[in-house]
């Protein structure tokens, strides 16, 4: 499942073919991925024109010159491919550009993927994005905020960076290995990590810290995910954070740092697993 990182990485891939072209034909071949497709789909998308794309958490926001923003969520499987005529199988969504040579093809086999079009005006109350706390590497993003969302939580800390009020855009993989580089337990509270004052706690900041360095090396590195996932234009040379991963898929194997023999634990904790070190996670 492409997380944040992976998202942004595919962002960053359509921005110098999209920005500034004309939508001139949208082919729409199904009512509905995990959701329907809003009635007037085609219809507002054709003859707009691309001025930015933004990213909220793992939304793709296209803004257009007729003052509507596009969104795409990528699901589990969703890609995005610039070029190429759109005729593959699990081809859901095909357009075409002003300048006649550019095309380009939403591919979503397993259909988890969506998307949706709301006025730009209107961006604060929409039901995807009004909920979603503060992202990492924005100014948005603080200490002193990170301290206060976690503030009296008596859920695990792992769970309470995976809430997406808590901090936008963390999937399971990072807030293993952002725990594993903090030294701190993920069964430890949220309310336990954090001050009980304005004043973050050594340990938030902590958080903090290895937080904004995660996203940023997974960025920089085009994401992580191991497979179902390809950038724009299925460029092969994605995902190397999954070869950088200190606790992440190693259950059974001994802990990459230095003097400690210990072998690493995998629990799951809401659902979803975890992959720690008892002995430098306290
Ligand atoms: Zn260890």
């Amino acid at each position: 499942m492409p997380e944040m990182p992976e998202v942004e990485t595919v962002r960053r891939g359509l921005v110098p073919h999209l920005v500034g072209t004309t939508i001139s034909f949208v082919d729409l071949r199904r009512p509905n991925l995990r959701f329907p497709f809003p009635d007037d789909f085609e219809k507002t998308l054709t003859g707009a024109k691309i001025e930015r794309i933004d990213r909220r958490s793992k939304y793709l926001l296209f803004r257009l010159s007729n003052d509507q923003t596009w969104m795409s969520h990528l699901g589990m499987t969703g890609v995005w491919t610039i070029g190429g005529d759109g005729s593959g199988k699990h081809d859901h969504v095909y357009f075409e550009f002003n300048d006649g040579a550019k095309t380009a093809t939403y591919t979503d086999h397993r259909r988890f993927g969506f998307m949706d079009i709301f006025p730009t005006s209107e961006e604060s109350e929409q039901k995807w994005l009004s909920n979603l706390g503060p992202e990492p590497l924005t100014e948005d993003f603080t200490i002193e905020i990170l301290n206060s969302n976690l503030q009296g939580k008596r859920s695990p800390i792992k769970s309470a960076l995976l809430d997406q009020r808590v901090v936008s855009g963390l999937g399971n993989i990072y807030v293993s290995e952002i725990l594993f580089r903090c030294k701190i337990s993920p069964l430890k509270t949220a309310g336990e990590i954090a001050s009980k004052t304005q004043r973050a706690s050594v340990k938030v900041q902590r958080i903090f810290e290895h937080t904004n360095q995660v996203i940023a090396e997974a960025i920089m590195v085009g994401g992580s995910t191991i497979s179902d996932f390809r950038g724009v234009s299925g460029d092969s040379d994605l995902g190397y954070f999954a070869q950088q991963f200190r606790v992440f898929n190693r259950e059974g194997e001994v802990c990459v740092n230095e003097s400690c023999e210990e072998i690493i634990l995998r629990i799951v904790q809401s659902g979803r697993s975890t992959f720690y070190c008892p002995k430098c996670q306290r």
